[in-house]
């Protein structure tokens, strides 16, 4: 079943997206999510140029070879753009693999090992009210486990709180205009955050604990610390957070140095999670080992694939490692459907992010999976079960857009 054709799809329905869309010889065709948010254009450029015409004539089901043929045959190995590159291709090929078994995929991938996926959304709000009404909200939505981001005492904004419901409705365009956290602005250059860890560390706990007097001790609670934190600032406040039992706590340091998350451990038993920037099975080699760690946060878009997320998962298994899939919405529909059939299957899922896509963003890709009750699950027809509509893409071109970055008070550059 050779290839015939590989289309590098770029659109901006409600935010910028690349689809790589694979097509063989009996006309069977297949998607794989390939965006990388801010540098989007770079992977559409490395898969059109060095990819796509490697990919022509070769054999559709030979998944694991050409997976092997794309990283080993880079030789500059892993980073985002060559991993999100293969994820692409692996993706597309495992939903034509599917699709010509007359199966969904999660069927290829060992069948369900449970009835559906539970989810976490992110609730926020600038201020306690605000949050509060937020978490409601997820949870009348049928969330039921939420992610809580607030805003922080002289800062004028900050990771992870959405802007005001008046504000998104004034910003947004259109039907698109969403009560909801989208830190990629369309401009032309970044825009510049600002940030005091010492105002951080002392807020983040008030708020844990506001929100266990608020909604009780059942509802599970996670937070993201974005890779801000030295280890030391990590460790007192994982420390700091015990009384409120968080499911997880996201990203404390950069964890580029791996050997940092020693020092949190030694100082907390709040559960970590990591490794949404993560690429490869190598990255998390000695957070493994060591049991540094207790969730894994990569998506199949940016971990090579269905075939790479999975021998991670695998690893992460033998040290009771469980996983959580980073979701928001630049993981595009292709990307979230990939992680539900994955998720469905494996032995060690934990929790899936969830934001909802945009109306705009579901008007070019038409997914089959559904929200119930606060869990995913997959659709039953052949392969992924999305389609993208061409035509209604032409309607979104892209429009540049980027994360913000983060200063100090002083003016110093920080991690964002
Ligand atoms: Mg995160």
């Amino acid at each position: 079943m050779r290839i015939t054709a590989a289309d590098v799809l770029v659109a901006s329905p409600g935010r910028n997206f690349v689809t790589l869309r694979i097509t063989t010889e009996d006309g069977v065709t297949g998607l794989g999510d390939a965006t990388l948010n801010g540098r989007e254009l770079a992977v559409a450029a490395y898969l059109s140029e060095h990819v796509v015409p490697l990919l022509i004539g070769r054999d559709a089901h030979r998944i694991e070879d050409t997976w092997q043929y794309l990283y080993r045959g880079a030789y500059w190995r892993r980073g985002p753009v060559t991993m999100a590159s293969i994820a692409a291709v692996d993706t597309a090929l495992w939903d034509i693999k599917a699709k010509v078994a007359g199966l969904p995929l999660y069927q290829l991938l060992g069948g369900r090992s449970r009835d559906g996926l539970l989810v976490y959304g992110h609730a926020s709000g600038a201020e306690l009210p605000e949050l509060f009404d937020s978490i409601n909200e997820h949870l009348e939505e049928g969330y039921r486990a939420v992610r809580v981001q607030t805003g922080i005492p002289g800062l004028p904004s900050v990771y992870g709180v959405a802007s005001s419901k008046n504000a998104a409705a004034g910003a947004g365009s259109g039907s698109d205009a969403r009560y909801d956290y989208e830190p990629a602005r369309r401009s032309a250059v970044p825009v510049e955050e600002s940030w005091d860890t010492r105002a951080y560390l002392r807020h983040a706990p008030t708020v844990f604990e506001a929100v266990r007097n608020e909604f009780g001790p059942e509802l599970p609670l996670l937070h993201d610390a974005h890779h801000r934190l030295t280890p030391i600032q990590a460790a007192k406040l994982g420390k700091s957070l015990e009384p409120y039992d968080l499911f997880w706590l996201e990203d404390v340091t950069p964890a580029e140095n791996q050997a940092v998350l020693r020092r949190v451990r030694e100082h907390t038993t709040t559960p970590l999670a990591i490794g949404e920037v993560f690429n490869t099975i190598w990255d998390y080699r000695e957070l493994f080992e060591e049991q540094l760690i207790d969730y894994v946060r990569s998506p199949v878009t940016h971990a090579g694939g269905i075939t790479g997320l999975r021998r991670i998962f695998d690893y992460a298994a033998v040290y009771q490692i469980k996983s959580g899939v980073h979701g928001p919405t630049d993981v595009s529909p292709v990307g979230l459907a990939a992680a539900i059939h994955l998720g469905i299957a494996i032995p060690n899922f934990g929790i899936q992010e969830y934001m909802k896509h945009s109306p705009a963003t579901h008007e070019v890709f038409r997914t089959t999976y559904t929200f119930e009750q606060g869990m995913l699950k997959p659709g039953e027809q052949p392969g992924l079960g999305v389609d993208y509509d061409d035509l209604v893409a032409q309607s979104f071109p892209y429009e540049a857009a980027y994360l913000p970055v983060n200063r100090l008070l002083d003016g110093s550059m920080h991690d964002w």
